[in-house]
C-alpha cells in the first residue's frame, strides 16, 4: 500500500549518523551535511519535527552492562540526545533554516520545554522543531520518544534515518543472505522481534496508523529520496 499524502513528518535520526566516519561524538562537518538535507526535504514544503538520538555519545544501556545504575545511565543518555538537538540546532540555523529545541527534560538555558501548542505554532511558522530528550523517562528510548512525538504532533509518518537501508528478516551485519522487506506489517515486526524500533515504538506507532519508513540516511539525497516514495526503504504498516 503507498505512503498516504504526507505533510507533516517526524524524521527520527539515530545518534550514530551524526558520527560520520568518527568512532564517537558529533562531526560537525557531517551535521552539516545532515543539515543541508533537511533544509532540502523543508523546501518541498513539508513540515518537520526532528528527533536524535543519542547514541553517538551514550546509551544507558551500555552504562548498565559496565555496572551503572540503569536509570541513572538512561537520564546521561537522554542529556546526550541534548547535545545532539542543540549540534543540529546550529547546523540548521547556519544553513538558514530556523529551528526550536523543545526539551522533555526542562532546561531553560538551552532550550524550551516540550509544549505541544507551542510546537505546533513554531510548524506553522515554518520552523524546525527539534524534540530532545526523548520522552523524559529512563527505560525508553529515543524511538519511543520520536513515536510519542509522532502521535501528539500528528505527524503523517515517522522517517526512520539509519545506517541500514531497510528492515531485514536477520541481521544484514552478521548474515549476508538476509533479506530487505520493501513493506512488512507492525504485526509481523512485533511477532518476529525484526530490529526496526523497540516494542513499544512500533506499538504507539500501530495504535495510532503512522507509517514507519525505515532509511539509510548514510547516503547523500537519500531523504529526498525517500520522502518522494523513490530509493531503498522498508515501509512498516499495515497491509
Ligand atoms: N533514553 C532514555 N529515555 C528516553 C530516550 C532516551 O532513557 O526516552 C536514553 C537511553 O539510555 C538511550 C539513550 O538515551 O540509550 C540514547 O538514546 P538512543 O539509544 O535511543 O539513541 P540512538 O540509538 O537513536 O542513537
Amino acid at each position: 500500500m503507498p505512503l498516504p499524502t504526507i505533510k507533516r513528518v517526524l524524521l527520527k535520526l539515530s545518534g550514530e549518523v551524526l558520527m560520520g566516519n568518527q568512532q564517537y561524538g558529533i562531526d560537525p562537518e557531517f551535521v552539516s551535511e545532515l543539515a543541508k538535507e533537511v533544509k532540502a526535504a523543508k523546501e518541498t514544503g513539508l513540515e518537520i519535527c526532528l528527533v536524535i538520538g543519542g547514541g553517538n555519545i551514550f546509551r544507558g544501556m551500555a552504562g548498565a552492562a559496565k555496572g551503572m545504575d540503569r536509570a541513572q545511565a538512561d537520564y546521561m543518555g537522554m542529556l546526550a540526545t541534548v547535545m545532539n538537538a542543540l549540534a543540529m540546532q546550529n547546523a540548521l540555523e547556519q544553513c538558514g533554516v530556523p529551528t526550536r529545541v523543545q526539551s522533555a527534560i526542562e532546561m531553560d538555558k538551552v532550550c524550551e520545554p516540550v509544549i505541544r501548542r507551542r510546537a505546533e505554532r513554531h510548524l506553522e511558522k515554518g520552523r524546525v522543531v527539534i524534540f530532545a530528550a526523548g520522552v523524559g523517562a529512563p527505560y525508553f528510548t529515543t524511538d519511543s520518544g520520536a513515536a510519542l512525538r509522532a502521535a501528539e504532533m500528528k505527524c503523517d509518518a515517522l522517517f526512520k534515518g539509519t545506517s541500514v537501508d531497510g528492515v531485514y528478516d536477520s541481521d544484514p551485519k552478521h548474515n549476508p543472505d538476509a533479506v530487505r522487506f520493501d513493506t512488512v506489517t507492525y504485526d509481523r515486526v512485533l511477532a518476529d522481534n525484526l530490529k526496526v524500533m523497540d516494542a513499544s515504538a512500533v506499538a504507539l506507532c500501530r495504535d495510532n496508523k503512522i507509517p514507519i519508513v525505515v532509511f539509510s540516511i548514510r547516503e547523500k539525497g537519500n531523504l529526498a529520496r525517500v520522502l518522494a516514495g523513490e530509493g531503498v526503504q522498508t515501509i512498516v504498516q499495515d497491509s
